[in-house]
């Protein structure tokens, strides 16, 4: 029987292992979260981050603007927000009403504030092997492989999806951790073998059954990062269901595996940005 790796069990402790460290700073980590539009998944996903934030007792502001807003009024805000010094960590969430340009908005975010990681100077970093902030998504990921003992170091690791957000950071962790690793992508052909031949799977698709659950070798560990709602409103991932799933090592479930990871880590950023510019004086 796999084993589940359950992300709500470990995003639980990790947050209340920050308590203390925030209790030992001299004012409470900020964060400063902006939702353009009203995305309904944008407005659970910020809502998410809101409760625990306050829970955790941090100073969160959540700046909400219409989606007609202009592109240069929302960097204007980001100028303010950098400039804040009670703001620890800033977050746009995306995805981005089309008339602005997501690249250009999330660049604006000081580097040594951009808590969500996505920054190009903070990607640069992770890929040169000397992460600063990481992407919160990867991060978690890599969490719940620590925390269940999954073996990395020499494994054959397949990373489906490569986006900046999830599937191209966590690639380069996984490397980091001296798995062997291989991208796959919509072009990529016979996805199926090289699947079939890994050893840890994460899957960052966006589609139901994007990875079958006959394809995964027994024993191998599997992170489905997928979020897709179906028809009838189930909550389902990119990794298909089936009985093969019994001869998997590890499992992650959804929901209550990476999302709540997710989370977490976007919380232990805000923190260790708090705790490095307190530093800094
Ligand atoms: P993107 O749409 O940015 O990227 C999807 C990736 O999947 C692309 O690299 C794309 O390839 C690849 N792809 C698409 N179709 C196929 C296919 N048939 N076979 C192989 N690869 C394919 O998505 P994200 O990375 O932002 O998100 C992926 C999923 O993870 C979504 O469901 C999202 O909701 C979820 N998510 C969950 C989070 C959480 O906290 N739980 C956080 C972030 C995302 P190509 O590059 O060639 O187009």
């Amino acid at each position: 029987m796999a084993t589940s790796m359950n992300g709500r069990a470990l995003a639980r402790a990790r947050n209340q292992a920050l308590r203390a460290r925030i209790a030992a700073l001299p004012r409470p980590p900020g964060l400063a979260v902006v939702l353009v539009g009203a995305d309904p998944a944008s407005q659970v996903y910020v809502g998410r981050k809101a409760t625990v934030a306050v829970r955790l007792g941090l100073h969160h502001q959540q700046l909400d603007l219409p989606a007609s807003t202009p592109e240069v009024e929302l960097l204007g805000l980001i100028d303010r927000l950098n400039a804040d010094p009670l703001v620890d960590g800033i977050l746009v969430q995306v995805p981005l009403p089309v008339h602005m340009d997501r690249q250009r908005v999330l660049d604006r975010i000081d580097p040594a504030k951009d808590v969500d990681g996505f920054h190009p100077w903070n990607m640069g970093l992770l890929a040169q092997g000397r992460p600063r902030f990481v992407a919160c998504t990867p991060r978690g990921i890599m969490a719940l492989l620590a925390e269940h003992g999954v073996p990395l170091q020499g494994q054959r690791a397949v990373v489906v999806g490569r986006s900046t957000i999830v599937g191209r950071p966590v690639s380069l962790l996984l490397d980091a951790a001296n798995a062997t690793v291989t991208v796959c992508h919509s072009r990529t052909r016979d996805l199926e073998a090289r699947v079939r031949e890994a050893d840890v799977v994460v899957v960052a698709v966006g589609k139901p059954d994007a990875v079958p659950a006959a394809w995964i070798k027994p024993g191998a560990a599997v992170v489905d990062v997928g979020v897709n709602r179906l028809e009838d409103g189930t909550l389902v991932g990119d990794l298909g269901a089936g009985p093969e799933l019994e001869a998997a090592g590890w499992v992650t479930p959804v929901p209550g595996g990476v999302g709540p990871m997710t989370i977490a880590m976007l919380m232990a950023n805000t923190v260790e940005s708090a705790e490095r510019r307190l530093a800094q004086g």
